[in-house]
């Protein structure tokens, strides 16, 4: 794929299920105006979730038809299940048109962007420690026990991959200890990274 340079800036953010991720892209988007991308994935929608505004739900069929067609600019298989991917032109055209565009992705998909858009910038969120991660995902109830520990697994290695030293992913880590000072930390390092020209 050729390089291409954009106005925008393409800002990852990754970090474990459960880490509180979705809460501080919601409390980013109070301070900065961005494009959130929508990915697509062949996991189920839960009720609180709308199609085209949280995810495209698609079957594998078309997922995989979306991939033969190149219109992923990032996908991977997660929890040995799920496919989820970046939709390429949503992305492309905000990019274009000088936005900042966050993608809300899991290390495979950031490394994937990071190798062909090494102008992106990355941001992986840690929880304060593995035991604090876990309860968080047994405290929301969101899923049945052998899903908690398949996400815990997945977050166990995930964290691994993401602070190994050489990785050239994140350009940043940043520690959900607390909401507000974590929170602080994003706009300081977004408003700090807009400043730079290149
Ligand atoms: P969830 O099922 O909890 O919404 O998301 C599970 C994981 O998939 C999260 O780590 C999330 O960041 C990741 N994810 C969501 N969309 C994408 C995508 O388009 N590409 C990749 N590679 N990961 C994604």
């Amino acid at each position: 794929m050729t390089e291409t340079k954009h106005q925008g800036l393409l800002l990852i953010i990754s970090g474990p299920s459960g880490v509180g991720k979705t809460t501080l892209i919601e409390r980013l988007h109070q301070k900065f105006d961005f494009a959130f991308s929508v990915s697509a994935t062949t996991r189920a929608r839960t009720e609180k979730e709308t199609d085209g505004v949280d995810y495209f739900f698609l079957d594998e069929i078309t997922f995989t038809q979306w991939i033969s067609e190149d219109r992923f600019l990032e996908y991977a298989h997660v929890f040995e299940k799920y496919w989820y991917g970046t939709p390429r032109d949503a992305v492309q055209q905000k990019l274009n048109e000088g936005r900042i565009v966050v993608l809300d992705i899991e290390v495979q998909g950031a490394e994937q962007v990071r190798r062909h858009m090494p102008e992106a910038f990355g941001v992986f969120v840690l929880p304060p420690s593995e035991e604090a991660l876990h309860q968080r995902l047994i405290d929301r109830k969101r899923d049945a026990p052998d899903v908690i520990e398949r996400r815990f697994a997945q977050a166990r290695a995930e964290i691994a991959t993401a602070t190994a030293e050489g990785q050239t992913t994140y350009d940043v880590h940043i520690v959900n200890d607390d909401l507000d000072r974590a929170s602080q930390e994003l706009d300081g390092i977004l408003s700090e990274r807009l400043k730079r020209t290149d």
